[in-house]
């Protein structure tokens, strides 16, 4: 049977030239990065490489750049080390309420442990209300983290403007790049933050490999205590090939992004097209503006139908997609995301991402366009709530 990957915001492929770049670091250049002898100053070498390379594609200083082991690490890193750092002068948080969970539990925890916090709404396309961060923000505000791009639908967030205001009460702004970086530019300087979190294996590098981008001065408590990795800001033996491999990743992406966004941009309009000409009461979520939405992320919702349904009807026809709803004790959840959208809960429930990406081919999207009507008008002729 045909495979058809449209989830490519939930992990990426390796990219073949990426493999090719990791390769000696896995076999011969096996040296810990700490070491004084020959082997420990070639990975060393390879890491510093590494960290110029990335600093340079992100508008950094070397010594802006942490490596981590993805993007779940360094969002707890800026945000808990941001907070605890602060704690006892400064003990409140702001967050979006569409924030990736790796921001939104942290930000739980962090209220579990004495922080006041606050989840600031979007409008229906998935932006972020300026003015309710001007209302919340106060002289307590130790941070505050708004993501770039979103996960689950795409939009993508005014983040110059929303820094300047965090700025204002003097509170520090944190950034999860992880779904922009790659797809669209990313400098930390135009972006005007000082957290920023991005993570390989969203851009066709390898998975557990991540960086943190810490503006120069800023002091964060260190989540792990060890050796003097990282300048003490990250205890652990660095994972070399890792990091080799995401310095690569991003290099490609860099090299390919404005070519990449026009081809994928295309498909997306074609693909949103044809479903919505063949099947009737599908909405788009996030912003309607390939502008202002990452392009290859396209979450639909179909009416009358669970977003579960349709995955487990898609795999058996070997395409595979994402639904923001989960199955969580015999209930049917739905994405926070959405609902902080204000999607209504039917619809929320009814959504289907389809990520589009590198690999991903006009004769793909074909293909799914095929089956996909038959599928929704089968579940619809058994769902209770569908009125023709
Ligand atoms: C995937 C993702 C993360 C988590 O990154 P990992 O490297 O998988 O831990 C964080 N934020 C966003 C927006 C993501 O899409």
């Amino acid at each position: 049977m045909k495979q058809i990957y449209l989830d490519y915001n939930s992990t990426t492929p390796l990219d073949e030239r990426v493999l090719q770049a990791m390769l000696p670091y896995l076999r011969e250049k096996y040296g810990n990065a700490s070491s004084l002898h020959s082997f420990g100053r070639e990975a060393k070498a390879g890491i510093e490489e590494a960290r110029e390379k990335v600093a340079d594609l992100l508008g950094a200083e070397p010594s802006e750049i942490y490596f981590t082991g993805g993007g779940t690490e360094s969002d707890n890193m800026a945000i808990k080390g941001a907070a605890y750092s602060k704690q006892g002068k400064r003990n409140h948080i702001i967050i979006s309420g569409i924030e990736h969970h790796a921001i939104f539990e942290s930000a739980k925890y962090l209220e579990k442990t004495g922080f006041k916090s606050n989840y600031l709404g979007t409008d229906k396309e998935g932006f972020v209300y300026a003015d309710k961060l001007k209302e919340k923000l106060t002289e307590e505000t130790s941070v505050v983290s708004i993501m770039h791009a979103n996960n689950e639908v795409g939009t993508i967030q005014d983040i110059p403007k929303l820094a300047e205001i965090a700025h204002s009460k003097g509170a520090l702004f944190h950034t999860d790049a992880v779904q922009s970086a790659g797809k669209i530019k990313v400098n930390v300087k135009e972006l005007g933050i000082d957290l920023l979190s991005i993570s390989a294996h969203k851009f066709y590098g390898p998975k557990g490999a991540g960086v943190i981008f810490i503006r120069k001065g800023i002091r964060l408590t260190p989540l792990f205590h060890g050796g003097h990795h990282e300048k003490g800001r990250r205890g652990g033996t660095e994972n070399v090939a890792g990091i080799i491999g995401l310095a690569a990743a991003l290099e490609i992406a860099d090299n390919m992004r404005e070519a990449e966004h026009t081809r994928v941009s295309n498909l997306a309009n074609y693909f949103m097209d044809e479903i919505q000409t063949k099947i009737p009461n599908v909405y788009l979520n996030g912003s309607h503006d390939n502008n202002k939405r990452i392009p290859s992320t396209v979450n639909l919702s179909f009416q009358a139908v669970e977003g579960e349904s349709i995955i487990l009807s898609l795999d058996m026809k070997g395409i595979a997609v994402a639904s923001g709803s989960a199955c969580t004790s015999g209930a049917l959840e739905a994405s926070h995301v959405l609902l902080s959208m204000k999607v209504p809960v039917e619809l929320a429930q009814g959504s289907i991402r389809f990520s589009l990406g590198r690999f991903t081919t006009r004769e793909d999207l074909e293909y799914t366009v095929s089956v996909l009507p038959e599928i929704i008008e089968r579940l619809r002729a058994m769902s209770p709530l569908y009125k023709k």
